[in-house]
């Protein structure tokens, strides 16, 4: 096929090239993409508008806009998202970071960052961007990360060689596989969304793991199974910090005082929204 059959220009600069793919995805989107392929800074990018791109750069433009057209999320396309100032390596084998999450990490400091010590798990850990902020971020902690996916291991085991973050990785099912282990604190980002939710249909988390999204009808079932579950693995005076939707403060609230912790409050993230529920454990365990 000619390339004027595929209605692209034969060999654009930067300035035609942008505006061929402005016609199709977010300016921004854009811009990224093509940073992305011409491996440049930003004001490389607006400083130059009549630089010719090469044919196989075009190429590769061409097919990371074709396929953010289509939906794909930016952070697969480059590999790549920031997360608490650190850039973590990501794969569709892991949800992508968001940066609400980033309220896990300031609330973990804010209770531990006075402590000699502490033992940190991290459920569910995926890209592992909780676990190793905390690593880098918290002195004293010793940070365990467990994920059920493989892959998702083996993502998070390369952003913490990147990183030079000290983690421990297990495959494990929630604690399935952490019998006998005890810590001072314990964060989870679990699937929360419920699994009718047309949101999962739409835009960019079509392409995240569904098993990192979605859990059970009232996107409950993993945060209920996880409070359950984890007094017999917290010391004495220890917390539990979960994520959930934007609805669910009230009924993780309600677990975790069915489940017999003290201190329970939820926290707002930076819209506003109560996005973070957890509570201290006092050590009646029995
Ligand atoms: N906040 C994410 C979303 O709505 C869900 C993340 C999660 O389930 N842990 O896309």
């Amino acid at each position: 096929m000619r390339e004027t059959e595929l209605d692209t220009p034969a060999r654009p600069d930067v300035a035609t090239a942008l505006r061929w793919a402005r016609a199709r995805v977010a300016g921004m989107d854009a811009r990224i993409l093509l940073r992305h392929v011409l491996q440049c800074q930003a004001a490389w990018l607006a400083a130059h508008p009549e630089a010719q791109l090469d044919p196989s750069d075009w190429a590769e433009y061409r097919l990371l806009i074709e396929r953010r057209e289509a939906g794909e999320p930016i952070a697969y396309l480059v590999g790549e998202r920031e997360f608490y100032g650190f850039g973590f390596l990501v794969t569709p084998a892991v949800l992508i970071p968001r940066p609400e999450t980033e309220l896990l990490v300031e609330l973990a400091l804010a209770h531990f960052a006075a402590r000699r010590s502490v033992r940190v798990l991290d459920l569910g850990t995926g890209s592992g961007a909780l676990a190793i902020a905390l690593a880098k971020e918290l002195a004293g902690a010793d940070v365990t990360a467990v994920d059920r996916s493989r892959e998702a291991l083996l993502v998070a085991m390369a952003n913490a060689a990147r990183l030079h973050a000290s983690v421990s990785f297990v495959q494990s099912d929630w604690f399935g596989a952490l019998e006998g282990e005890r810590f001072e604190l314990i964060v989870a980002n679990p699937p929360y969304v419920a699994s009718d939710d047309p949101h999962l249909a739409e835009g960019d988390v079509r392409f995240e793991p569904p098993t990192a999204l979605a859990s059970g009808p009232e996107g409950l079932d993993d945060l209920a199974e996880i409070v359950a579950a984890a007094p017999p693995h917290l010391e004495p005076g220890g917390w539990l910090f979960l994520e959930h939707g934007y609805n669910q403060a009230a009924r993780v609230r309600g677990l975790l005082t069915d489940a017999g912790f003290a201190s329970i409050a939820s926290w707002k993230d930076l819209a506003g929204t109560e996005r973070v529920s957890g509570g201290q454990w006092l050590g009646r365990h029995g």
